[in-house]
């Protein structure tokens, strides 16, 4: 079976919304068909000519990159110059493009996360850096046959639902009576048609992020023995998980210069790394951003943050450390955004095989432009 442009938006969606990207960022489907079918996907970094003629290659009829096509509005797509030509040929070639770029810098779990998780770092324990929203979250409420609530509460939990704090499976229930008479043309689990029907109930109530609704729902209903599955989904006025650029943790125990140095390099592939000890030889608080930490430098030092681990500081970026006496890694843009591709292949291919799609998922192997 394969999929379609639609339902692997539908899986990036559930990973890094839309909705929480930064202002003006434009994500999203970048160019093609939402009802194309998709029987392989490369991911890759950037757009690029490289990444359009190694999915043509492939035979992929899906991109999908961090860094997005349209920074700028075109008035034209003239093959005369070089962002022209590569439109054209992606639209030659039924190449689909869809970027995730600052929501999935700012998704729990996103870029950040997975680059210290690839550093063997204590990921799970981190905060945000600098905080650009936070989930909204609904209540759901659903009404379950007495002995089914288990099996719905163990689904309901593994499609995002339940989670408060570091607390999975969190649910209240409370048993009554349920009534329904089921009518012409029904199937019930319980009961028979054109006889009311009192069911032994528990009504469960738990709490999801809005952007985990579809996936909540969807599982809800194929989980649920009723017919018609009665639920109710209701707007809270709380304040969720707090997302956002960077993560701060601390490690178990603090890390030395050479020790931060070898894990970028050798987990990373770092290899044109440079940094600024700012006269420490250990690093007790440390903050990661994959991409370009220059814009972030104020937020850690806010946050008492020893060392920060980036990409793209420029000189002045290294004068504003110095004078704040904060140390800087800085193991480049690409490198520090990688794990997040990585992931971002594990995460479609795990999906797809869930679903059942023959789908394949490939990670960029040509390389663009890099300095010697
Ligand atoms: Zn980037």
């Amino acid at each position: 079976m394969r999929s379609t442009v639609k339902t692997i938006i539908s899986y990036l969606e559930e990973l890094a919304p839309q909705s929480i990207a930064l202002p003006g960022d434009p994500i999203g489907l970048q160019l093609g068909n939402p009802d194309a079918e998709v029987a392989k996907i490369l991911v890759a970094l950037d757009p690029d000519r490289e990444a359009v003629e190694e999915a043509a290659f492939l035979g992929a009829e899906m991109l999908v990159t961090h860094h997005p096509l349209f920074y700028h509005q075109l008035s034209s797509i003239n093959e005369d110059s070089p962002a022209g030509a590569l439109i054209a040929e992606a639209i030659r070639k039924r190449i689909n493009i869809y970027s995730a770029h600052t929501n999935y810098d700012v998704a729990p779990g996103g870029v950040s996360y997975q680059l210290a998780k690839t550093l063997g770092l204590p990921a799970e324990k981190a905060e945000v850096l600098e905080v650009t929203g936070s989930e909204d979250l609904l209540k759901l409420v659903v009404f379950v046959p007495v002995g089914c609530e288990e099996q719905i509460r163990d689904a309901l939990s593994a499609a995002g639902a339940g989670q408060i704090g570091n607390y999975s499976h969190c649910t209240f229930q409370v048993r009554g009576t349920g009534t329904f008479m089921p009518g012409e043309g029904t199937d019930p689990y319980i009961g028979t048609r054109g006889q009311l029907e009192k069911a032994d109930e528990l009504r469960l109530e738990t709490i999801l992020p809005v952007f985990r609704r579809g996936a909540v729902i969807e599982v809800l209903k194929r989980v649920h023995p009723y017919e018609e599955v009665a639920y109710d989904l209701y707007p809270l006025d709380l304040e969720g998980k707090k997302i956002g650029l960077g993560l701060v943790l601390e490690p178990e125990k603090p890390l030395s210069t050479q020790q931060l140095i070898q894990l970028c390099r050798n987990r990373l592939g770092a290899d044109n790394l440079r940094y600024w000890t700012a006269g420490k030889s250990t690093f007790k608080r440390i903050a990661l951003c994959g991409g370009s930490g220059g814009s972030i430098i104020k937020h850690a030092v806010r946050q008492k943050v020893d060392i920060l681990i980036s990409g793209d500081f420029r000189y002045h970026d290294l004068k504003q450390a110095e004078g704040l006496g904060l140390a800087l890694i800085d193991a480049g843009h690409d490198a520090t955004e990688k794990p997040g591709l990585d992931y971002l292949r594990q995460y479609l291919e795990r999906k797809l095989q869930a679903d059942s799609f023959g789908t394949e998922v490939c990670l960029q192997t040509s390389e663009g432009a890099k300095w010697s």
